[in-house]
């Protein structure tokens, strides 16, 4: 069993149930902030409240709901999962923590941040048989109906565990409906079975998002222009008169432009992570986690190491529906050692040649980093091979220093990012083509 999450547009039915729903969800905020507030915070570290604990505190005599009736208008598994919140934002500051982040505590959220409510196990109802084509119905207890655009229906033996109702920034409504299903993943070849060029070792890089074994590369994504509007509208947010419709306005028109920002990225990470699963029969990537604590540094890491993050992810998935291994390996040294006969050598980040002073193996430093963790890859999944085989054989079919990947003679098999503009999966759009690099 797997849990997948489906996200939908959705409509309110009036003006009453959005009404509803919004006041239902500031009711959440209110217990929210309540128990963060005076239960949780005031506690010392060591003696931090259970949830069991918190949610305790919602019901029984002189529990919260008898002191403000007014909470009771809430179905009552919403309150308890607002409170659930608490302790799962601590632990995910606290995995951010154990990564090396800098992090603060917990806030008290105002109404702005706090937009969405959680209907946990029951109190929901979906109907996806109403008779019209991508749309469906879901009720929520005590808030009312929402027309959802059903586009993807949900599998069909999903158990539904959980549903969230969100007010985006943006003002639209959209409703998250979390399943568990038994997905019938295709086998994935035997690792007896899997011939080392049906492999592809990738590096991720800032500038370059991705460079790999067969030394081709793909830039990434040109957001100048998601930037410039972005910029441009906060500059019109900021002329406008705080609180009034026309800052509404505004501000709503600088969250479609992150919104949009944040599709292109997806749909840039998603397509590359199609094409790769599906041409090769295992990709190896470096395990970011790590690598994003020794490269770059300040906001651009962390923007890299979330989208590689991501990135990983995307692989991952695609990689089960597309009978492909997605291997991880440790990043340390990939950089620095040679691909083709181990030797290593410092080489600080703007030093852009790999040159190796050892067996004078030459080319572009992350055209050797690929190869390096495809050697690692190999080895981390079992695929027999001779090292210096692997690594030869690889360096033979390119033309090191000075050819670009987009140059080297692409066999049907190669990635190459020409064949993903021209042949390209049926989704891929102008857009992204031109983002990618040749
Ligand atoms: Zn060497």
């Amino acid at each position: 069993m797997v849990e997948e999450t489906f996200k939908y547009a959705a409509t309110p039915d009036d003006d009453a149930t959005a009404t509803a729903a919004w006041n239902d969800i500031q009711t959440c905020r209110e217990v929210y902030n309540h128990a963060l507030t005076q239960e949780y915070r005031p506690r010392s570290a060591g003696d931090k409240p259970s949830y069991t604990e918190l949610q305790n505190k919602l019901t029984g005599e002189s529990g919260w709901k008898e002191r403000w009736p007014e909470w009771q208008t809430v179905y009552s598994k919403c309150l308890q999962m607002a409170v659930r919140r608490i302790k799962q934002s601590e632990s995910v500051l606290e995995s951010l923590q154990d990564r090396g982040y800098k992090v603060g505590q917990l806030k008290w959220k105002k109404p702005d941040e706090f937009r969405s409510i959680c209907y946990n196990q029951s109190g929901f109802d979906v109907d996806s048989n109403t008779g019209r084509t991508d749309h469906a119905c879901v009720n929520f207890s005590k808030i009312g109906d929402f027309h959802i655009n059903y586009h993807r229906p949900l599998p069909a033996n999903a158990d539904i565990t959980q549903i969230i109702l969100k007010k985006e920034k943006t003002g639209s409504w959209s409703v998250c409906i979390v399943v568990d299903y038994d997905p019938g993943y295709p086998e994935k070849p035997p690792v007896e079975d899997i011939e080392v060029e049906d492999t592809v070792g990738i590096d991720l890089g800032i500038t370059k998002f991705i460079h790999d074994s067969n030394n081709h590369s793909f830039e990434s994504l040109d957001e100048q222009r998601d930037r410039e509007r972005i910029d441009r509208r906060h500059r019109d947010l900021s002329r406008k008169e705080y609180g009034s419709n026309n800052w509404e306005n505004a501000r709503q028109a600088l969250a479609r432009a992150y919104e949009r920002l944040d599709n292109r990225r997806e749909d840039y990470r998603e397509k590359l992570a199609h094409e790769y699963t599906t041409r090769y029969d295992a990709v190896f990537l470096e395990d970011l986690d790590v690598k994003s604590m020794t490269e770059g540094n300040g906001n651009s890491r962390n923007v890299a190491a979330m989208s590689w993050r991501q990135t990983i992810q995307a692989f991952n998935r695609h990689g089960k529906k597309n009978k492909c291994h997605v291997i991880e390996v440790p990043p340390e040294g990939t950089t620095k050692r040679c691909s083709q006969c181990g030797c290593s050598t410092q080489k600080p980040l703007w030093v852009r040649e790999h040159s190796c002073p050892a067996c004078g193996f030459e080319g572009d430093r992350d055209y050797n980093a690929a190869l390096e963790i495809k050697r690692l890859g190999l080895e981390k999944l079992g695929v027999e091979t001779n090292t210096k085989a692997v690594g030869q054989g690889m360096a033979k079919s390119t033309p090191a220093e000075t050819a670009l990947p987009g140059e080297t003679e692409a066999t049907a098999d190669d990635v190459s990012p020409k064949r993903v503009v021209e042949t390209g999966s049926p989704c891929l759009t102008e857009r992204t083509a031109s983002a990618v690099s040749e």
